[in-house]
């Protein structure tokens, strides 16, 4: 049977690159000191109502809410923001300022396809409390250290700020004002989003559309001084940081919450959905009531992996075991299994058959893993306290005795490190 539309199974060849890239992400939020926090999947519907903002397509249109046994609306999470804040709220933010990290599924009911999933999977960072320029400039940072240290080359950050909260009414009207003559001429969606949101419209992908935003002003030409100060301060500590961010003045983001700076990361071997992150500073008001400022990003892991596999610039994927132990014999099995579980407790990574195939198929599988050596443990080795070690590549056998093995083993293993790192391809990203 197959999975829903619009999500996937990930198989361990898969998901050791998933995990290369989450661990990638983990030490970069180290060096910064952002700790993880774990957010439930579920949350009441009028968290993302608040945050994300009524007119949106995300609270409109993708949502997946349903009524639970007790009659209550609750709604699978289509991004993780709204959820930290009302969880930073629970807690306090005075307690803060809160360095967060988050990483795991996000569930929107959009069209499936290449790089657009109903459940995919994000890693983010929010910055609450303490909010500057350069929290902005971070927050960014992070993010790019993160692709950077992936391996990733050919990447844009488009930066763009929409100005303070209070610029949001003269925005709004510059816009309304440019909009109201061309509206003839522009799809449904935008009609509505005149109304609705009118911001929106910048991001309209068809052609009608897209001619008319071309002519359309600046964002940042309707905003304040002030405003402007913030957004160069951050591009100044960004472009000190040896950054290119590009200044895009048309970027808005599809979500309502944001102020100052956003920006998008996108990539050119992506196609249509070529964002691989997005972020920007916010306003946020999960409850209702208290209002909350914060900067944060969230990278789309699914889509991160399809721009890695379109520069080739492939994160390591599970190391090859350190050793395959051979059982010649049914009756050897016993003794072995109790050897390579205290082999695997002193740190080695051991595969073995327990299935009672031939030596033959043993060996066959054992040069199938990867493994640097074959561990041959039958009947006389055993009595004799030996495991014969044979070296996949060369085939060159040695005795070992079993008190010696998990050294001997550890030794090929340095050996095959030091090799990989002259031939160039030991340098794992991070
Ligand atoms: P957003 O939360 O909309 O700002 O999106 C941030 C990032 O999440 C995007 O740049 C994508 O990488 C990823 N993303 C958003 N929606 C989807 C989706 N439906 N499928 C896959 N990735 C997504």
């Amino acid at each position: 049977m197959e999975s829903v539309p619009g999500t996937e199974d990930v198989f361990p060849e898969e998901s050791a690159r998933w995990r290369a890239v989450e661990n990638c992400a983990r030490a970069v939020f180290d060096r910064y000191g952002y700790g993880e926090i774990r957010v439930p999947l579920l949350e009441r519907t009028e968290v993302f109502e608040r945050s994300i903002g009524a007119s949106t397509d995300v609270v409109q249109k993708e949502m997946y809410t349903f009524e639970d046994r007790g009659g209550r609306s609750l709604t699978l999470r289509p991004e993780a923001t709204a959820s930290v804040v009302r969880a930073v709220l629970g807690r306090g933010v005075g307690q803060g300022p809160w360095r967060l990290h988050y990483m795991g599924p996000m569930f929107r009911n959009e069209r499936p396809q290449k790089g657009r999933y109903r459940q995919f999977h994000q890693i983010g960072v929010e910055a609450i409390g303490g909010v500057t320029a350069a929290t902005d400039a971070e927050v960014i940072l992070m993010l790019c250290d993160i692709l950077r240290d992936l391996g990733l080359r050919k990447t844009r950050l488009l930066l763009n700020t929409l100005g303070s909260p209070e610029d949001r009414a003269a925005v709004v009207e510059a816009y309304r004002a440019f909009f109201a003559a061309r509206l003839d001429a522009m799809c449904e969606d935008c009609r509505r989003r005149y109304r609705t949101n009118v911001l929106r419209i910048l991001d309209c992908k068809r052609e009608d559309c897209r001619r008319a935003v071309a002519a359309a002003p600046d964002v940042s030409s309707v905003v304040s001084e002030a405003s402007h100060d913030e957004f160069r301060r951050t591009v100044s500590l960004l472009q000190a940081a040896g950054l290119a961010p590009e200044i895009e003045p048309r970027l808005v983001r599809g979500l309502d919450y944001y102020v100052h700076a956003v920006y998008e990361v996108v990539h050119e071997g992506l196609g249509a959905q070529d964002a691989i992150a997005g972020g920007g500073r916010y306003r946020i008001s999960p409850g209702g009531t208290t209002s909350v400022e914060g900067s944060g990003f969230a990278l789309g892991i699914e889509r991160l992996l399809l721009a890695l596999d379109a520069e080739d610039a492939r994160p390591p994927g599970t190391p090859p075991p350190d050793a395959y132990l051979v059982s010649p014999g049914a009756g050897d099995l016993d003794d072995n299994f109790r050897l390579a579980h205290e082999l695997r407790n002193r740190g080695l990574r051991i595969l073995m058959d327990i299935e009672f195939r031939s030596v033959k198929s043993q060996m066959r599988r054992a040069h199938r893993s990867g493994a640097i050596a074959a561990v041959v443990r039958g009947g006389e080795e055993r009595s004799a306290g030996f495991a014969v070690v044979k070296r996949m590549d060369s085939g060159a056998e040695q005795r070992v005795p079993e008190a010696d093995l998990a050294s001997a083993l550890r030794e090929l293993v340095g050996r095959r490190q030091a090799a990989a790192h002259r031939a160039g391809d030991g340098d794992t990203p991070c």
